[in-house]
């Protein structure tokens, strides 16, 4: 079956259009290969069109016994670590694979897309062409470029959140270091094997460098060797990353004695007496620039949804918004955002959240699932 490359559209009918197709049952069979039932949700989860409660509410079939609820579980674990660690996510959380050195920067053929293995260079394609990637070939890539050519996973990380349009730093950097052994006991591998049992045929790699068995690559892994490969010439060109949204004008801002503050994660449309009022976090923007595809996907989203947008610092807020008498956001774990929405609001509520959040940081996926169900349960819920 060919690839259908996605396509996203930031608005309320391309997610019921999405919603429509959940086949609850078929996903969990056929969720690890590129071509099975997946959502393709993410976009809109992680900006917030959508929360995992209200997805619960509008799949009254869904069960906490089937695989989407532990799929939407995972993303509910990650912020658990992150709302506990905050931005120590972002430096390895264990020490990794012992004497391997690795490089601080992604190597041109591969953000090029022209490594010569055609599941790396597929899904370099495939990522710049549509800001998605299928679960199965994020951890390929993630793998390769860790423990196959032996660069920290924290440079693969912030390029592929970069380009992605659900980049989040919760799900994305801990997956990262899941796959590099700094969140996990273990190195993830794949071979050319596992390739082609998920993946359409132009991505499989039969007599390429990854047609080898997991006992050759654990070697690798855990030397300084990277893999032969034989990169080609020519390839694509990186979509250029932008620190602020493409072209915007400087806006008036009207005034109003109700403000809700709506930040790139929670753009759900909601309705709201008062003025909406988008907001951008210029220094967040700064570390953590997104490609064009993304900002156009957030920016359409902003403006069709609100009545004004602000581009700068929070902290210019403060002065305009001292006199208005409520000003209300939703919470957001985003550095910079999350420190400074909390003075700009006389009301901040919690990001929405299906699972328990616990107090202690639960280290692992099974203690933290453990733990949830079993507060489920208690309260003698099945869903
Ligand atoms: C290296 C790597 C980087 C990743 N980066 C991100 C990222 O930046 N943002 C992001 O949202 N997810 C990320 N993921 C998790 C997962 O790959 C995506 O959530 C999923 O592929 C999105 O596609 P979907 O909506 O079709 O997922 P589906 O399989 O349909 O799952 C439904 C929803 O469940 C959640 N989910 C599913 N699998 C996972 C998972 N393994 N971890 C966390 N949540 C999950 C997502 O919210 C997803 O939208 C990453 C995984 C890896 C291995």
């Amino acid at each position: 079956m060919p690839f259908t490359p996605d396509h996203f559209e930031p608005t309320d009918a391309a997610l019921e259009a999405r919603l429509s197709a959940i086949d609850i049952a078929g996903y969990g069979k056929t969720r690890n290969h590129l071509h099975g039932k997946v959502t393709r949700l993410s976009p809109y989860l992680t900006h917030g069109f959508v929360s995992i409660p209200e997805l619960f509410e509008r799949l009254p079939r869904l069960t906490l016994a089937d695989k989407l609820a532990f799929e939407f579980g995972w993303r509910e674990f990650f912020h658990h670590v992150w709302s506990r660690e905050g931005e120590r996510i972002l430096k390895d959380m264990r020490p990794g694979l012992p004497g391997v050195r690795y490089a601080g920067d992604l190597p041109d053929d591969i953000r090029e897309g022209r490594t010569g293995i055609a599941a790396i260079d597929r899904a370099v394609h495939q990522l710049y062409a549509t800001g998605y990637l299928h679960n199965h070939a994020r951890m390929w890539m993630a793998s390769y470029v860790v423990h196959l050519r032996k660069v920290h996973w924290r440079a693969g990380a912030d390029w592929m959140h970069a380009h992605l349009l659900d980049g989040d730093l919760a799900s994305n950097h801990l997956s990262w270091q899941w796959v590099a052994a700094t969140f996990s006991s273990k190195p993830y591998l794949f071979n050319a094997e596992n390739v082609a049992r998920y993946a359409p045929a132009d991505w499989h790699g039969a007599r390429s460098a990854l047609d080898t068995s997991y006992e050759a690559l654990e070697d690798i892994a855990r030397s300084n060797r990277t893999l032969d490969a034989a990169p080609a010439l020519v390839g694509i060109t990186e979509p250029e990353l932008l620190s602020s949204p493409p072209s915007t004008a400087p806006e008036s801002i009207p005034s109003s004695e109700r403000v809700r503050l709506v930040h790139p994660w929670m753009l759900d449309g909601h309705r709201f007496d008062g003025l909406r009022l988008g907001v951008i976090h210029a220094p967040f923007h700064r570390r953590f620039p997104w490609s064009g595809l993304r900002w156009r996907f957030v920016m359409d989203r902003m403006s069709a949804t609100t009545d004004a947008v602000f581009v700068g610092n929070l902290n210019e807020l403060n002065a305009m918004l001292s006199e208005t008498p409520h000003v209300e956001s939703t919470a957001t774990l985003n550095p910079g955002y999350r420190e400074l929405l909390p003075t700009l609001c006389t009301r901040l509520d919690d990001a929405p959240r299906r699972f328990d959040n616990p107090l202690r940081t639960c280290r692992s996926f099974s203690a933290f699932w453990a733990q949830c169900a079993g507060e489920q349960r208690e309260r003698g819920w099945h869903r």
